[in-house]
């Protein structure tokens, strides 16, 4: 069977069937050290490092870091593990800054062949004189200027003989273009920032569209992926490889990744961050790599999911329900079970001895025999879940009433004949009697009940927080408010559930990183708050979707 291309691949095998590139094919992954990678990052890590593996080529990561300002190494180390653990590696590791030289040089380059000139405007002169899309821009007085004379103002800018703003250095193109972006670029601005690898050596930068085009000609990469936003640099990127002779890499665009109900912009996840309203970038809430991984998603499922939405030449939002399915697929296959109460109610069996315990055999994972099992304590008191039971049971309501029975998961059948409640009316125990010929796998009773629930015995349960978590904003697409955006943040995003149990067996193991099918509750994960004496568990998904519109 003839697998199906997408556009990229398309481009690609083409590409390699007219023996464009005659040393294979190389793609890079090029972050700006500025924040932590989200979802939208791992879709394109998915792809470039995916496309590399695919033709037998080459892959870069490339930091690309242009803006001293934003930029500091600890996003490089956070970088590098997360697409580490994202399964990935790549064949060098290159910094734009260590361009810099090589690109003044090609910055002189154009000054010399009177292809970019020295420009003393205000950014609202600039501004101005380029006009609009409607309106053609103006060349000011300066675009006039000498080779020499730009080439010393150059020089001057670059050994820090002018303040931050007071020049930038501008490619001359055509102001009159109707692509506002090749009516003369500005291609380097003054900045006397030190950046955290070169120190004090620039105070010059060059922008963006100087330098990531070149760097990819000087990595020799072959295919260049980005996002849509960057169509219109195109014909820039190609101006620039074109006049300085480069080598010929190709820029290709695709749809970025837009999540329901969540933000995709590193600078918007750094002012959730920063105002405290998560807890630090690797909050399990946020959509980053970090924050997933805290969350209990699987480099797996993150991989499935990146598969699945594809790349695309329109923009769209993606499901919420999709990344969330991709997760429970990989999650039921592997994860354990174990057995957790959330909001525990007690529940006393009369009749079952005082002092007696059984041990109740589980499986840890359902048709995985290799897997094994365990056993998990039997006693007179059990934590049962609030809502397993309802003393005037609505409609179709299955579960524990009074009156009513219902099985113990692995144990036995239980009868609900007394409700205890405390001063205000809440209940506070269950009077219970078992039924010993109903046993799991050796049931005599002939009593039908209509469904199972979890339970764990007091005695030996461990007390733990679990965190359950909703969507990030109340609306579906916040990224479209601008920076209105922290107003839709949903203050119900985290729920804290202090009271919860969980089995004794969790507690006995180095769990970090370990994810687990909480019986009935959906897949769990520990904490790394967690501590020796109290344990915090993290639900990754529920068993079945929930997210409505
Ligand atoms: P952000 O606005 O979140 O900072 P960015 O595009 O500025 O995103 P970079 O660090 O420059 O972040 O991105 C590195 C690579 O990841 C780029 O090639 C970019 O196109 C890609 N990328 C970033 N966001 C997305 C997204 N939402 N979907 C797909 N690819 C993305
Ligand atoms: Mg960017
Ligand atoms: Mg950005």
């Amino acid at each position: 069977m003839e697998e199906s291309l997408n556009f990229i691949e398309a481009i690609i095998e083409q590409d390699i069937c007219n023996e464009v590139y005659s040393e294979g094919i190389s793609t890079r992954f090029p972050p700006e050290p500025n924040g932590y990678l989200h979802l939208g990052h791992a879709k394109s890590i998915c792809l470039n490092f995916g496309l590399a593996s695919k033709y037998k080529g080459r892959v870069n990561l490339r930091f690309d870091d242009t803006n001293p300002e934003r930029e500091n190494s600890s996003y490089i180390d956070a970088i590098r593990k997360d697409i580490q653990w994202l399964g990935f590696e790549w064949h060098n590791e290159f910094y734009a800054s260590d361009y810099f030289e090589i690109l003044y040089g090609f910055a002189i380059e154009l000054i010399k062949r009177d292809l970019a000139y020295v420009d003393d405007s205000t950014p609202e002169e600039i501004a101005e004189q380029k006009g609009t899309p409607q309106v053609t821009g103006v060349p000011n007085r300066y675009r006039g200027r000498s080779i020499d004379e730009n080439l010393l103002l150059f020089e001057a800018m670059k050994v820090g003989s002018f303040k931050d703003g007071a020049k930038v250095l501008r490619a001359k193109i055509d102001m009159k273009a109707a692509n506002m972006h090749m009516r003369d670029p500005i291609i380097y601005r003054i900045k006397h920032t030190p950046h955290h690898r070169t120190g004090s050596a620039w105070c010059i930068y060059p922008m963006y569209d100087f330098a990531h085009g070149q760097s990819d000609a000087i990595e020799c990469i072959t295919h260049s992926t980005c996002t849509l936003e960057f169509v219109a640099h195109r014909p820039l990127y190609n101006w620039f490889i074109e006049k300085l002779g480069l080598f010929p890499s190709k820029q290709i665009e695709f749809a970025r990744l837009n999540l329901a109900f969540t933000i995709m912009s590193k600078r918007k996840l750094q002012q959730l961050v920063e105002k405290g309203l998560v807890d630090g970038w690797d909050d399990p809430r946020l959509p980053t790599v970090a924050g997933l991984r805290r969350r209990g998603y699987t480099p797996n499922a993150i991989r499935e999911f990146c598969d699945r939405i594809g790349v695309a030449k329109r923009d769209a939002i993606t499901d919420y329900n999709l990344l969330e399915f991709c997760v429970r697929e990989d999650l039921n296959k592997t994860a354990q079970r174990r057995i957790a109460v959330l909001k525990p109610l007690r529940v006393i069996i009369t009749n079952y001895g005082q002092e007696f315990t059984e041990n109740i055999v589980l499986e840890n994972l359902p048709g995985e025999e290799a897997e094994g099992s365990r056993e998990v304590p039997f006693t007179r008191e059990l934590w049962i879940e609030q809502d397993d039971f309802m003393e005037h049971p609505t409609k179709n309501y299955f579960r524990l009433t009074l009156g009513g029975a219902v099985r113990l998961k692995g144990a036995y059948i239980i009868l609900c004949e007394h409700v205890v409640k405390d001063e205000d009316g809440n209940i506070s125990e269950l009077h219970c009697k078992y039924f010993p010929e109903s046993k799991s796998g050796h049931d005599h009773s002939n009593i039908k009940v209509k469904s199972t629930i979890h339970w764990l015995s007091i005695p030996f349960a461990i007390p733990a927080e679990i965190r359950l978590y909703n969507k990030l904003f109340e609306i579906e697409d916040p990224g479209q408010t601008g920076d209105e955006f922290l107003k839709h943040f949903n203050k119900d995003s985290i729920q804290v559930l202090p009271n919860a149990y969980v089995e004794n067996d969790l507690i006995n193991r180095d769990d970090v990183g370990v994810n687990f099918q909480f019986v009935r509750m959906g897949y769990f994960i520990k904490d790394r708050n967690s501590t020796a004496d109290h344990f915090i568990f993290n639900r990754t998904v529920g068993l079945r979707e929930n997210w409505k519109k």
